[in-house]
């Protein structure tokens, strides 16, 4: 057998994941992500690290940015194959690559005014990395797969998708490579999801692995015990309530805002808040929230049971979808307290800014924090606690009401990886999707508690699969 397999990204670092898979004179791209990690974005600059058009099909494991974005410039530079991955996958990523695109149009145009009135010049080219033309060709070679079909993507190599649970379309991706009787079934992990989670169904378990590349985002660490993620929710919401203020959550667009939503129409039927009205203001989660409606299909028993139940998430009483910017800033003018939903989830730009100037000086207020705030964001300040902040050019006293829910994590921990994987016998496992330490912690705990082979890749090692 001989198979040949490149770390090309997300190789003891988080981001950028991609993983080329040789055999039978076929060549498979897993995944085509963009670096984001500050001190890795050179990469995304670089020639690619193999001819594009040379590249047969890439199989897409899910719609985050870190998985797809670098797909334009893998299509710019003559990549002409089909892009494999679920329909959910296909159309999210559609709006993910567009907005990628104008954010990196936007970032280009920032840069070359910066660098003029500096006189300077910075380390990357002033121009976009790549365009929303770019993006927009690339839309017609995405190739929509069901769940378990099993999909021909050369001469003896078959791929199947499985649900991840990690977002909706999100797959794991089993590729069979069969040469002279001799077969070899090699799994990608993409971002594996976790048991229980709204909407969702759990990720797919699997026995037949002969190599296994693993994510490892939380691979040395063991999620807090699930707080109630309803109670707090009540909690925020009515003592808010009580003071006269507002509610403001800062989200991703994708999964994220409609996890809050799924909590808020929950607390309603239950008559657990008042009946305040809830905008989502963001067009980008609101054209994520349309795919989930088309694709009922993929939502656990009890997300079925509310639709089939006319109790949608996405469609109560109070619920209004905030698309143009005319319409977001009248916002402002309610009186009585309201929730806002809008992006960007870490405050970096978008809507959020101006509801957080409108109302991060109000101590009636509630800034309300659900996700991860990476370092040097807006969002991880305020998170932190400092006592003013400079948003859109100004200064402000934050007297609002600062806090945080847990529990919303998309990806597994330690033990949940573990218990996921425990029913294969691989030959070998690859970690991967982790910070070097991570990566290498959960290397150990594979090793320590199953006896496997098991690798930590570098950027840019070529592994030969028997
Ligand atoms: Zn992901």
């Amino acid at each position: 057998m001989q198979v040949k397999l490149s770390f090309l990204g997300a190789s003891q670092n988080v981001t950028g994941s991609r993983f080329l898979l040789e055999a039978n004179n076929t060549r498979l791209l897993v995944d085509c992500g963009l670096f984001q990690e500050r001190k890795l974005r050179y990469r995304n600059w670089e020639p690619l690290p193999f001819d594009p058009g040379s590249i047969d099909a890439v199989l897409l494991t899910h719609a985050h940015v870190d998985h797809c974005g670098l797909i334009p410039k893998l299509v710019r530079e003559g990549f002409r194959g089909n892009i494999y991955c679920t329909a959910a996958t296909a159309e999210i990523t559609k709006i993910i690559l567009l907005d990628s695109a104008h954010l990196q149009e936007e970032d280009a145009e920032f840069k070359k005014r910066r660098h003029e009135r500096e006189k300077r010049k910075g380390p990357f080219p002033e121009m976009p990395l790549y365009t929303t033309q770019d993006a927009e060709a690339s839309l017609p070679l995405f190739s929509p797969v069901n769940y378990r079909e099993v999909v021909q993507v050369g001469e003896g190599i078959k791929a199947t998708f499985h649900d991840a649970g990690h977002v909706l379309g999100s797959s794991m991706i089993r590729v069979t490579v069969t040469r002279q009787g001799e077969t070899r079934n090699i799994l990608f992990s993409g971002d594996v999801g976790r048991e229980d989670k709204p909407i969702l169904k759990d990720p797919s378990t699997f026995e037949d692995i002969d190599y296994a590349v693993i994510e490892s985002t939380y691979g040395n660490r063991i999620h807090d015990e699930p707080p109630d993620i309803s109670e707090s929710l009540a909690e925020i919401i009515n003592s808010t309530w009580r003071a006269g203020g507002n509610i403001i959550i800062p989200s991703f667009a994708l999964q994220r805002a409609q996890e809050i939503l799924y909590y808020m129409n929950e607390l309603l039927m239950e008559n657990r808040i008042p009946h305040l009205m809830v905008f989502l203001d963001s067009p980008m989660a609101i054209r994520v929230t349309e795919v989930f409606n088309q694709h009922r299909e993929l939502f656990d028993k009890e997300m079925s049971q509310l639709m089939s139940d006319k109790n949608s998430p996405f469609d109560f009483s109070g619920l209004n979808m905030v698309r143009t910017a005319e319409e977001s800033k009248a916002l402002n003018h309610i009186k009585g307290t309201i929730m806002i939903i809008a992006g960007s989830g870490m405050c970096t730009g978008g809507r959020i800014k101006h509801h957080l100037v409108s109302n991060i000086t109000r101590p009636e207020s509630t800034i309300l924090f659900i996700g991860y705030q990476a370092v040097g964001t807006l969002g991880r300040s305020i998170v932190d606690g400092v006592k003013k902040v400079r948003i859109l050019g100004r200064r402000y006293p934050v007297r609002a009401r600062v806090t945080r829910i847990g529990g919303f994590s998309a990806h597994a921990d330690r033990d949940e990886l573990l218990r996921w994987i425990s029913g294969v016998t691989p030959r070998r496992v690859f970690v991967v999707h982790g910070e070097t330490k991570s990566a290498k912690e959960f290397g150990r705990f594979l090793r320590q508690e199953k006896g496997w082979k098991v690798t930590v890749p570098e950027y840019g090692t070529e592994v030969a699969l028997e």
